[in-house]
Order: C-alpha cells, then sequence, then structure tokens
C-alpha cells in the first residue's frame, strides 16, 4: 500500500571513503572512564556497564547548529569516541568484535543534565535525560577495523579545553563493549555505538561552540543554537 505520508529517510553520515554511513539504531554507553563515574557519583570499580539508546535521527553531522531543547536549564555536552558497526552479529565474541567494525569517529552525547539526574532519583527511565532531538552529533567516519585502544581525546567549548581523556582509560574497551551489547540485541549494519565520555562534563548556553577531537580522527564542531 501506498505509505499515507512520506516515510522519514535515513540519516546518512559522511565517510571518508566518500561513501555515506546510513544509521539504523543507536547505543551509547554510561560511565566507562573512571573519573567521570566518579564525578557522576558512582563507584567504577563496583558497576557493571550499562547503556542506552537513542532515535537514529538524533544524529546529526558535524557542522550543524543544534537548537538548545525545551525542558532543561541544564544541557551537557559528553565528548565520546563512536564506533560504528558495518558487519551484524548476536554473542560476537570481544576477541572476534574488531570484524563487525566498519569505522570510527568522534561524537557527543548530548545530555538533559537537570531530567536525568531526576530521573536518576527516581529510579526512572533516561528517555527525556538523553534522548534529545539533535543529541548525538558525529564527525567524519573514518573507515578502519583495527581496534582503538588508546589516543587522546578532549572538547573545547569556544576554544577552552573542558575534557581531556584518554581512550586506554576506558573501563571497558572496544571489543567488550561490542560483545556486551551484542548479547542484548543482534547488531546491525548501521548501529552507532557511543562509548562514553571522560571527565570534565559541563553545561552550554546558545552561542557557545564545541569542538570534539580524538587522536586520528577528524574533529566534530557544533554551535549551540538558541531555544526551539
Ligand atoms: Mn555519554
Amino acid at each position: 500500500m501506498k505509505p499515507a505520508f512520506e516515510p522519514l529517510a535515513p540519516v546518512i553520515v559522511p565517510v571518508d571513503s566518500g561513501d555515506g554511513f546510513p544509521v539504523r539504531r543507536v547505543f551509547c554507553i554510561g560511565r566507562n572512564y573512571a573519573a567521570h563515574a566518579r564525578e557522576m557519583g558512582s563507584d567504577p570499580d563496583r558497576d557493571p556497564p550499562f547503556f542506552f539508546t537513542k532515535w537514529a535521527e538524533a544524529v546529526v553531522p558535524s557542522g550543524t547548529a543544534i537548537a538548545y531543547p525545551p525542558q532543561t536549564g541544564n544541557y551537557h555536552y559528553e565528548a565520546e569516541l563512536v564506533v560504528a558497526i558495518g558487519r551484524g552479529g548476536h554473542n560476537i565474541l570481544p576477541q572476534e568484535a574488531a570484524a563487525h567494525i566498519f569505522g570510527y569517529a568522534c561524537g557527543l552525547d548530548m545530555t538533559r543534565r537537570d531530567l536525568q539526574n531526576a530521573a536518576k532519583e527516581k529510579g526512572r527511565p533516561w528517555d527525556t535525560g538523553k534522548n534529545v532531538e539533535q543529541s548525538a552529533p558525529i564527525g567524519l567516519i573514518h573507515a578502519s577495523n583495527a581496534l582503538m585502544t588508546s589516543g587522546a581525546i578532549t572538547l573545547k567549548k569556544n576554544g577552552e579545553v573542558k575534557q581531556s581523556g584518554d581512550l586506554a582509560d576506558m573501563i571497558w574497551a572496544i571489543n567488550d563493549v561490542i560483545a556486551y551489547v551484542s548479547r542484548f540485541y543482534r547488531l546491525e549494519p548501521g548501529d552507532l555505538i557511543y562509548t562514553g565520555t571522560p571527565e570534565g562534563v559541563g553545561p552550554v548556553v546558545p552561542g557557545d561552540r564545541l569542538t570534539v577531537s580524538i587522536d586520528g580522527l577528524s574533529d566534530l564542531d557544533v554551535l549551540i543554537a538558541p531555544a526551539v
């Protein structure tokens, strides 16, 4: 039958090869750097990994002016390495995870921190805090399936360094993260995994410029636009 209205076209992220990467789903790992887990009030030695999801349509490319969202007074940046999945699989073994990687990019897991904290206090889902329109900016995807195990990750706000960490400080390495998520969902080509943020998260206001840099990848730049 004919659709009653035009279905949403997939978000397609530019790849360094010149191709586009059609986004299917977005998984985000929480508390994957010890110092950030501590700044959020958790014990990084005791907490097992966990993840939440965002709609694929929350993904926007580098250079986007993202609107300050409604229902928050504390919208936060979280600079993250994004792993793009190119080959599907269920119950992927850590030692076989690299074969499922399509590539890597710089990402931001933008968060309505006030809503996330309120949800945490009441034991409620994080959806309104995390799954926000335009809340998953991503840079150019660099095609590679070599495991990224180290490298500087930094976030600058208006040119000033606010987050500075190293991928080597991840509690759960890339291959462990892929294996873990694939135990709950069959990973599919087009899936993106945001792998967690180092310490130093903080708020933005309209007019702020954010730049995420990771060794070996292209920078991700976004501007915070006025509220919609
Ligand atoms: Mn995050």
